[in-house]
C-alpha cells in the first residue's frame, strides 16, 4: 500500500515536470521575484497577480530539476484564489513537513502538496522543493530582490 502511494506520488511529480502548470509570464504582474537554488542550479521567476489580499493568478518561468519544477507548478495551482495569509500558512505547514522528520502533520492539510512529502527523506533535495515557496514568501512581503536558498 505504501509503495503504491509512493509510485502515485512519483507519477504526479513526473507529470508536473513534463507539463508544468502556469508556465507563462503574467504581464503586468503585481509581484515578480526571482529565486535561485545554487545547490542544484534551480532558477525560477515567480509572477503574482493580486486583488487586495487575494492571489488571483500565479505563474512562473525558469528551469530546474524535476522536484523544483513540480513544486513550483503545484504551488501556482494551490495558491490561486487563496488569501496571502492562507498562502503563508500553507508555506509554514509545507516547510515543517519537509524539514522536521518527526512532525506529525495531517496530510490532508497539505492537499496535493502531499505528493512532495517523500522529499523529506532526501535532505539535499529539500531546497529544490522549498525554493518556490521561499520565492513566494519574498513576493508576498513585497521584496523585489532575487532570493537565494543559500
Ligand atoms: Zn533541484
Amino acid at each position: 500500500m505504501f509503495e503504491d502511494l509512493r509510485d502515485l506520488y512519483q507519477e504526479v511529480i513526473f507529470d508536473h515536470n513534463r507539463n508544468p502548470r502556469n508556465f507563462r509570464i503574467i504581464e503586468p504582474a503585481d509581484r515578480t521575484v526571482e529565486g535561485f537554488n545554487p545547490l542544484c542550479g534551480d532558477r525560477l521567476t515567480l509572477y503574482l497577480k493580486l486583488d487586495q489580499d487575494k492571489i488571483i493568478d500565479a505563474s512562473f518561468q525558469g528551469s530546474g530539476c524535476a522536484i523544483s519544477t513540480a513544486s513550483v507548478s503545484l504551488m501556482t495551482e494551490v495558491i490561486k484564489d487563496k488569501t496571502t495569509q492562507e498562502a503563508e500558512d500553507l508555506f509554514t505547514t509545507f516547510h515543517t513537513l519537509l524539514t522536521n522528520k518527526d512532525s506529525d502533520l495531517r496530510m490532508e492539510a497539505l492537499g496535493k502538496l502531499a505528493v512532495l512529502s517523500g522529499v523529506r527523506d532526501y535532505p539535499a533535495r529539500v531546497k529544490c522543493a522549498t525554493l518556490a515557496w521561499h520565492t513566494l514568501d519574498a513576493a508576498l512581503k513585497n521584496e523585489t530582490q532575487a532570493i537565494s536558498t543559500e
